[in-house]
């Protein structure tokens, strides 16, 4: 089982469960279903999820080589939608390329919001009150790469 390179840095991507990970710069390709469930795991609201501005782009899908597009990705939670912010990469068939600060942007837009932040399951025990429980010690969520390159 072979794995293309990271599109960010180059350096091989590791699979976990339905996303190819980057251990050495935090990027992740994300199927939209799965980018969905972890919206929806961290603010307990069903995101609509829009790409806006797409166009061709010079990186290449970690799964297919295909070349991806680039766009914006627009977040719409509850009644508010977020104006498009990072600019990401996307496959067609294998989903949206995420560098780290990307992903980070996208959940931390989401985190501050959800039904008065008191309904929604973030955190864990332990976890600092607010909305950043699901922050790992690089600022991104730990379940993202399952930790099989980490601490644990
Ligand atoms: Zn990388
Ligand atoms: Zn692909």
């Amino acid at each position: 089982m072979t794995n293309l390179p990271c599109p960010s840095c180059t350096k091989p991507l590791r699979e976990f469960q339905t996303r190819q990970v980057c251990d050495a710069c935090h990027g992740m390709l994300l199927a939209l279903p799965d980018l969905a469930h972890a919206i929806t795991d961290i603010t307990g609201l069903e995101p609509e999820l829009e790409f806006h501005d797409e166009a061709p782009g010079t990186r290449a899908c970690p799964k297919c080589a295909a070349a991806m597009t680039t766009l914006k990705l627009r977040v719409a939670l509850d009644h508010e939608i977020e104006k498009p912010r990072p600019v990401l990469d996307r496959c067609v068939d294998h989903g949206l390329w995420f560098d780290k600060d990307e992903l980070a942007a996208v959940f931390e837009k989401g985190a501050g919001k959800g039904p008065g932040g008191g309904k929604a399951k973030v955190g864990k025990p332990g976890a600092p009150s607010g909305s950043y429980g699901w922050k790992g010690h690089h600022g991104v969520p730990e379940w993202w790469g399952g930790g099989g390159g980490g601490k644990w």
